[in-house]
């Protein structure tokens, strides 16, 4: 049996690879193609996606599973190998249900719809994007459909990002988030204290941002010898092991759009560089979910990069790498500027306690679109209508409103959620970082992040995909996943820097 293992797991890492080629193209598409060259990307895709899902369901698969699985030596395969093969036939027996020319269909879809959506947002005109982002829900209920007929087919989806994942599950957790952060956002703004916002829009010149995000990888023990930091209209992360790209943007007058991106990409790509710890190219030595890769940046985006020991303990290095762009700024009006809270338009840009209410209404949007409960026609005006009624904002226009993310251009739909599934994730993860680490606050602040670092790389990142998300999290820190630690993190958080009673 042996041998069926080892062959088994060789057919797994050649889907891997070609897996990893193909997200070496979308790559390479957002940072160094030629603007023309689009449509010769979009039939590269196509085939070579085609080519990875052939490869992830050849009847090969099949048979090594099945003479693994009834052979009689299968319990002496230790409980790594056990899951390895899991992993596999659970992969094979959803795969094996969609036809490889819908799967290069799609992707070819992908890359067009990616077109228009550029198109349309930069002209501001949903109509561009319109059809073809219709087109790509009609490919996603397909999708849903092969996957499982038998279920709502955005549970279907969900489940795609997120094993085990659904509507119902997410409706309960999320409920008692929206509420109490609802409830926190008037009292933060209700505050007499209040950030002065001007620091967020002082200059900062490109060349300066580069230097000052290149260094912030350095602190934090980013490997810049197995990883790279270019630059993108939407900042991504690819790759995985010795291989990991990342992305960011700048602004000129936003220094802290790319200082937090790359933040967060860095939460990514510090993952994909450690999570094949158990094994390359072992299913368990890759990813567990997209709610766990989001955990992972969230929790340095956020829980780090906003928190205030961070900023206690890099200040020094901001204000000598800036020069006297903040000469002026004291530490405490840098940390409350860099905790804003204020209702705005675009997600990627949106304070920690605001985000989750723009992931709570694409949430409901995809939902109603799978179930044939909205038209893709009536987004606009439902989406500018929704931000007015959850965040009070007035959206301006269709680029700043419905055609600020990619996401349902490339396809990609029932994977919003994971984002503030991260946040659920990353807050209960705190929690038991608290309890190992009673003074990881005082450790940031006295410059010694590695330490916090190794133990998220050790107690998260090197688990990989040895057990799914809920029960990973729930293995890390002995308590069923809730958004209670999420709740409470905000809450003692913000009451401390608005000054709530
Ligand atoms: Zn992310």
């Amino acid at each position: 049996m042996r041998k069926e293992y080892d062959e088994l797991l060789s057919l797994f890492k050649e889907a891997s690879i070609v897996e990893e080629i193909d997200m070496l193209l979308y790559w390479d598409r957002d940072v160094t193609m030629p603007k023309k060259g689009w449509k010769q990307r979009a039939e590269q895709v196509a085939f070579i996606s085609q080519l990875a899902h052939e490869k992830k369901i050849n009847p090969k698969i099949k048979e090594l599973l099945v003479s693994i699985v009834e052979h009689p030596d299968y319990e002496k395969l230790s409980e790594q190998e056990k899951r390895n093969v899991y992993l596999i036939k659970r992969k094979y027996e959803k795969m094996v249900k969609v036809p490889p020319d819908f799967v290069g269909e799609f992707s070819k879809q992908g890359v067009i719809a990616n077109k228009a959506w550029e198109e349309a947002r930069e002209k501001s005109d949903f109509s561009i994007f319109q059809p073809e982002l219709e087109k790509m829900v009609e490919f996603n209920k397909k999708f849903a459909h092969y996957l499982n007929p038998e279920i709502d087919p955005y549970d279907v989806l969900i489940d795609y990002s997120e094993p085990s994942m659904t509507q119902e599950k997410f409706e309960k957790l999320v409920n008692p988030l929206k509420e109490a952060v609802v409830t926190l956002i008037k009292e933060c703004l209700a505050s007499a204290t209040q950030p002065d916002m001007s620091i967020l829009k002082r200059k900062v010149p490109i060349d300066i941002q580069k230097k000052l995000n290149l260094d912030l990888l350095k602190v934090l023990d980013y490997d810049l010898e197995r990883s790279r930091l270019d630059e993108t209209v939407h900042p991504f992360t690819t790759g995985s092991y010795d291989d990991v790209r990342i992305t960011t943007r700048y602004y000129k007058e936003n220094f802290l759009s790319a200082f937090m991106s790359t933040m967060h990409e860095a939460g990514h790509g510090d993952y994909e560089l450690h999570v094949g710890k158990l094994g390359s190219y072992q299913p368990v030595g890759q990813w567990c979910s997209d709610g766990v890769h989001e955990a992972c940046s969230r929790f340095y985006e956020n829980i780090l990069g906003r928190s205030e020991a961070f900023w206690k303990y890099y200040f020094f290095k901001f204000k000598e790498l800036t020069g006297e762009i903040f000469a002026d700024v004291s530490l405490e009006d840098l940390i409350l500027a860099v905790n804003k809270v204020e209702p705005s338009a675009i997600r990627t840009e949106a304070d920690e306690l605001t985000y989750d209410l723009h992931i709570i209404m694409r949430f409901e949007f995809e939902r109603d679109l799978l179930n044939e409960k909205i038209k893709v026609k009536d987004l606009p005006e439902l989406w500018n209508k929704k931000m007015k009624e959850l965040l009070g904002y007035e959206v301006k226009n269709d680029a700043e409103g419905v055609l600020q993310d990619v996401h349902w251009s490339e396809g990609l739909m029932g994977y919003f959620p994971t984002y503030t599934l991260g946040n659920i994730f990353g807050a209960q993860i705190l929690m038991q970082l608290q309890k190992e680490i009673p003074n990881w606050e005082s450790e940031i602040e006295h410059g010694n992040l590695k330490k916090i670092l190794d133990w998220f790389r050790e107690n998260v990142h090197e688990k990989g995909n040895m057990k799914d998300s809920f029960e990973l999290v729930q293995d890390i820190t002995g308590k069923e996943v809730t958004s209670d630690y999420l709740i409470e993190y905000l809450k003692v958080k913000y009451s401390k820097l608005y000054n709530l009673s």
